[in-house]
């Protein structure tokens, strides 16, 4: 047998992993609600028009070339102005980095930052290509602790804790994946100033910036004085453009202390030659055009948050905070004397309610004995989901 790498082999994605043994049920003909996957554009959320005209003109325009390695100038302008409306940030086009979304952006830092033993702090729970692409980097995932009885706010003395001499930097993902957190000002501060102590940069993944429900987004980028701070962003969620791979992100360090970073990340960018040329095109339509399309999607998103919500808190065995931000819920599970683990949990709803969740520990191990849900579908679909896992616990509880 011819050997795969360890590094490849090492790879876990539990949020697809869990789809193999829906797909068998679904072979077997039973329907199965699918509740594990972020993506909007499955259900009924598409790109705005203006969007989907900028990306079908490009097309036909003739876009198709090889762009720069960087981002189209017209992009890095549009991205500049953007993120200077939102963040207040004084940032230039030279700043920004164009990629095939925040995945790449991902791996492009963490690739530029570790080498084998270093160590990124990052989010437990957390979205899992954090942990995955640091580990794949030869890395470490120190995972720092988020408080639930605190709105899963991060626990910046844990953070303080965690610091090593091996530590390359602090990586916040707020609005947060899973748990739905928004983070508070004071909190990103505090973070911000742990960061200066130890001469560490932030990584900012502000993917969800713009969907929240109650509050407004922090950007590190707006509060930093002398930080580092490199801020994330893309077309996935907030334009609703999931399948079009196009993200970026851009330094605010007002010192340069990113200088060699920034080298070894455009080193990486001109190896995979350049990110997509035409959905570049389709981003600066985004970027510039209207946005009451997010309004009206957000009202429906925030309808169905308080739907599962009020009935996941309903079901005896469960409680859960509320979501803030994104389209997430990470309910804990209070009742486990019926299963082995929380994915021994979310297998048994699966095959007993159909409704196919992700099991929390798949996130990191804050995560244990909770699982997350996607509240995109339409209440209706969302009723049935609820009231088949209703069933199911009722029945779990008194069995
Ligand atoms: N970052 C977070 C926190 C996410 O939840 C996701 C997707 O769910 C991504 C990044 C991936 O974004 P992209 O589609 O831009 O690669």
């Amino acid at each position: 047998m011819i050997r795969a790498s360890e590094r490849a082999m090492g790879i876990e994605y539990a949020i697809r992993d869990v789809v193999l043994p829906a797909r068998e049920l679904e072979k077997k003909g039973i329907k199965v609600i699918r509740l594990n996957i972020g993506d909007p554009g499955k259900f009924d959320f598409q790109p705005p028009e203006h969007m989907r005209d900028a990306y079908c003109k490009a097309i036909q325009d003739g876009h198709n070339y090889y762009g720069p390695s960087e981002g189209i100038p017209e992009l890095r302008e549009a991205i500049v102005e953007r993120e200077r409306k939102k963040n207040g940030v004084d940032i230039a086009p030279d700043d920004v980095r164009v990629t095939a979304a925040v995945t790449e952006a991902l791996q492009f830092i963490f690739g530029a930052l570790l080498n084998p033993g270093d160590n990124i702090l990052v989010p437990s729970p957390s979205y899992p290509p954090y942990v995955g692409l640091v580990r794949f980097y030869g890395g470490i995932a120190n995972e720092y602790l988020t408080v639930e009885e605190n709105g899963w706010q991060p626990d910046i003395d844990d953070m303080r804790k965690k610091i090593n001499d091996r530590t390359k930097a602090i990586a916040v993902i707020n609005p947060n994946n899973p748990t739905g957190a928004l983070y508070e000002k004071k909190t990103i501060k505090e973070m911000l100033d742990l960061a200066g102590e130890y001469d560490l940069p932030v990584i900012s993944d502000e993917i969800y910036d713009l969907m929240t429900y109650d509050g407004k987004h922090v950007s590190p980028g707006s509060l930093t004085k002398d930080v580092p701070v490199i801020v994330m962003n893309g077309m996935s969620k907030v334009y609703f453009a999931t399948g079009w791979r196009l993200g970026y992100f851009y330094y605010v360090d007002p010192e340069n202390r990113l200088a060699e970073v920034k080298e070894a990340i455009d080193k990486m960018a001109r190896i995979r030659l350049c990110p997509n040329t035409p959905a570049q095109f389709a981003a600066v339509a985004g970027l510039t055009g209207p946005m009451d399309y997010l309004d009206e999607y957000m009202a429906k998103l925030r309808e169905r948050r308080d739907y599962i919500y009020k009935r996941l808190n309903e079901i005896p065995g469960i409680s859960t905070t509320k979501p803030q931000g994104a389209f997430y819920i990470f309910p804990r599970i209070e009742e486990r004397s019926k299963w082995k683990s929380d994915k021994d949990f979310v297998l048994d709803a699966l095959h007993e309610a159909h409704v196919l969740f992700v099991h929390g520990s798949g996130f990191g191990y804050a995560g244990e004995w909770h699982f997350r849900a996607v509240f995109l579908p339409p209440v209706e679909i969302l009723e049935e989901a609820m009231n088949n896992f209703e069933a199911f616990m009722r029945k779990r509880l008194s069995g």
